[in-house]
């Protein structure tokens, strides 16, 4: 428990601490599955919810409520629910708040998993679900029923860091009865904070920025206490419990999030610009560039275009594959959010799975790059983008 109305760099760092006897300075971890009461009495208080305490770590350690409290008040969400990774937040969204018969309308730009889990998965059970724009808020209006529980976006999105309205899909979701859910992977609380901006729920794949540095799966929904009591319920029923030590490693990536962030922004804002400049070079597509599309609204709710750039080449899918190739410090991988920069051919790899009709539609042309600018020197990036331009 920390003081109201400190800034967010101070909660990153000291928000949710709670220490043992031992008065230990960095955080201890709880490896352990269980935990033992001082008699019958505390041990049937605890279970009947009337004393707070750990019982048994698929839904109790010390160490995963350090984790959830240091995000929750980061997010200024009243509660926070870690997961064992980004999707089985969202898995638990669904199971814990919705039931068969009931709708999500989504972003069609979401993230590759989430659209095969709403699709695929959850709809085999009765929850239908419906893409639509991320950008054009009058197919929200149309592809919503009164059955519709549920909205699901990413700001800005992937590859195209494409920016939804968040303030007016939170207007239009509670106009009629439902939620708006944000997965908030790419910006962090550090850039944005969607219930803020009139959210109800935000996501985190805790894997990416919240870690940092590769190591580690984690996830978390956030909320209010009461909509957050269902997610709970499936996560301490389900079991996709965060696992003590990645909780432990996830604390600690908290600490470091807003110099990060701010990092990655900065690296990602002046390569973008610089790549505008460049030959054989078409489209950059960065929020924080003020030819991006929607670089007003993107400003509007985030304090900085984040870490992500996608640019196309005029020369096409071959010219993409030997840009990446010539590459020596950019790691050719999917990942994002870390200490190292990678590069990533979206057509080819994470969106390979649409059709190339559908890539077309969403604009994800065969000569898009995206890189994810990690926090090496701006300079040997530039000169390995440079010859990865040069043999493009
Ligand atoms: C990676 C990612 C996920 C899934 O998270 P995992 O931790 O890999 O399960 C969900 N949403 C976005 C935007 C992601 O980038």
């Amino acid at each position: 428990m920390i003081d109201e109305g400190l800034h967010p760099d101070t909660l990153a760092v000291r928000a949710g601490t709670v220490r043992t006897a031992f008065q230990e300075h960095s955080e201890a971890m709880f490896l352990t599955s269980s935990f033992v009461f001082s008699s019958a009495a505390e041990a049937a208080a605890r279970f009947a919810g009337t004393e707070a305490g750990p019982i048994y770590a698929r839904f109790t350690n010390p160490g995963v409520s350090m984790f959830e409290e240091r995000l929750a008040q980061l997010e200024g969400a009243q509660r926070c629910v870690a997961f064992s990774s980004g999707m089985a937040a969202i898995l638990a969204t669904v199971m814990g708040l919705m039931k068969a018969g009931e709708h999500v309308v989504a972003s069609r730009s979401i993230f590759g998993s989430t659209v095969q889990l709403l699709q695929n998965i959850l709809g085999r059970f009765g929850v239908e679900t419906t893409f639509v724009s991320p950008t054009d808020i009058a197919e929200w209006r149309a592809a919503t029923r009164p059955n519709t529980r549920l909205y699901f976006v990413e700001s800005p999105s992937n590859p195209l860091t494409e920016i939804s309205d968040i303030r007016a899909l939170a207007d239009l979701a509670h106009a009629h009865g439902a939620w708006l859910a944000v997965d908030n992977c790419f910006c962090t609380p550090i850039l944005q904070r969607p219930l803020e901006l009139g959210a109800d729920i935000v996501i985190h794949s805790a894997t990416k920025y919240l870690d940092g540095q590769g190591r580690v799966l984690g996830g978390a929904v956030l909320g209010a206490r009461d909509l957050m009591e269902g997610v709970y319920t499936f996560l301490r029923t389900a079991g996709p419990t965060l696992s003590a030590f990645n909780a432990w490693v996830l604390l600690k990536g908290l600490e470091t999030l807003p110099v990060r962030m701010r990092a990655h922004s900065a690296g990602a804002l002046e390569l973008a610009r610089w790549l505008q400049e460049q030959p054989g070079v078409g489209r950059v597509l960065y929020p924080g560039l003020a030819s991006h599309p929607q670089h007003a609204l993107a400003m509007s709710q985030q304090s900085s275009g984040g870490g992500i750039v996608a640019f196309e080449l005029t020369g096409g899918r071959e010219a993409a594959w030997r840009l990446i190739d010539a590459c020596r410090i950019l790691s050719i991988t999917a990942n994002l959010g870390d200490t190292r920069s990678t590069i990533t051919h979206p057509a080819s790899t994470t969106h390979s799975r649409m059709t190339p009709e559908q890539r077309v539609a969403a604009g994800i042309g065969d000569g898009l790059v995206r890189i994810a600018v990690g926090l090496e020197d701006l300079r040997d990036l530039r000169a390995d983008l440079e010859r990865g331009l040069a043999a493009a």
